[in-house]
């Protein structure tokens, strides 16, 4: 005899696929996003409108239609503030919904089918390929350059970080949330920074240890900040690669940590990034507090001395209960 499972049991395990509506410019009519053009591709089509998330995120409305859906894998990406996903994290943003629900939803509108989970598919603009090989210029970064950045060779080894020898800079690995792989790298002296290859999808990953979970994670802005957490002994700590945080990397943080610190940086950027951040997230079930900057006037974990920094940790306080 076969076995039967409740209706509930066939929804929850659909809604981890990547349910896209049939009807994909109803369904977008039916989040309230309206359709302003539609561009007709060979394979499918790629439906314009304006962002629904651009005014939330940047402080703005979307005056232009920067936001594209398109009609055959129901990615949506908007190309101005970067927020994009699959179609059910739309449902989900849009309607507070969570994810079984936002199946749900969407069946109403016809799933023809369900598409892989996008593996964020890292297409640089240059055509550049990156692999493991393409580290092999560089070397670990040696001792006196740690010191100057308070962070140990030890954390540098775990998070992979590497040195370009002939400048003198810092290599910053930035790879795929799932698989690892290898995407490209940010490249940091005193004077110079770049991300390589141009055009990186850096906001669809974080810089940290991947496979960590479980614990009370730390959202900070710069990578070599997150080794330098580490290097004091703070285990689940994550870089954005700048003020900007994207959805995709929240939902990454979501998934790791049970309480989130939030460390953007001291300044007016990062407050107003991590007041967001905050409003956004806490109603969809993420714990967070914020990094304690009451008894420092540094901008960041990398210009705190080590006691500062632990304190600024062991600080976290939830935004109610502001301390300054
Ligand atoms: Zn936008």
């Amino acid at each position: 005899m076969k076995p039967t499972f409740p209706t509930d049991f066939w929804d929850s395990l659909a809604a981890f696929s990547n349910p896209v509506p049939n009807d994909v410019p109803g369904a977008l009519r039916g989040l309230g996003v309206e359709v302003l053009r539609e561009l007709s591709r060979t394979d499918s089509a790629e439906y314009l409108a304006r962002c629904p998330a651009h005014l939330s995120l940047t402080g703005k409305a979307d005056r232009h239609p920067s936001f594209s859906v398109n009609g055959a894998t129901g990615l949506f990406n908007c190309f101005s503030c970067g927020y994009a996903g699959p179609f059910i994290a739309l449902v989900e943003d849009t309607l507070g919904y969570d994810r079984v629900q936002a199946w749900r939803w969407i069946a109403r509108y016809g799933v023809y089918r369900t598409a892989e989970e996008p593996a964020a598919a890292p297409v640089a603009e240059e055509a550049v390929r990156v692999n493991e090989a393409s580290l092999a210029l560089f070397t670990p970064p040696p001792l006196e350059a740690c010191r100057r950045r308070g962070v140990s060779q030890e954390a540098c080894a775990e998070l992979g970080v590497l040195w370009e020898p002939r400048a003198g800079h810092w290599i910053l690995p930035i790879r795929d949330p799932e698989t690892g792989a290898l995407w490209g790298w940010q490249e940091k002296g005193r004077r110079y920074f770049r991300n390589y290859p141009t055009g990186i999808h850096k906001s669809l990953t974080l810089f940290g240890d991947l496979s960590w979970s479980g614990g009370t994670g730390l959202l900070l802005e710069s990578p070599l900040d997150a080794v330098r957490a580490l290097t004091l002994g703070i285990e689940g700590a994550f870089a954005s690669f700048g003020a900007y945080v994207s959805e995709a990397q929240m939902r990454l943080l979501k998934a790791r940590c049970r309480c989130l610190v939030l460390g953007l940086d001291n300044d007016s950027a990062g407050r107003t990034a991590r007041d967001k951040i905050h409003s956004r997230w806490r109603p969809r079930g993420l714990p967070m507090k914020f990094l304690d900057y009451g008894h420092t006037t540094a901008k960041d974990l990398g210009e705190m001395s080590d006691a500062d920094a632990l304190t600024a940790w062991a600080g976290a306080h939830h935004p109610w209960r502001r301390r300054r």
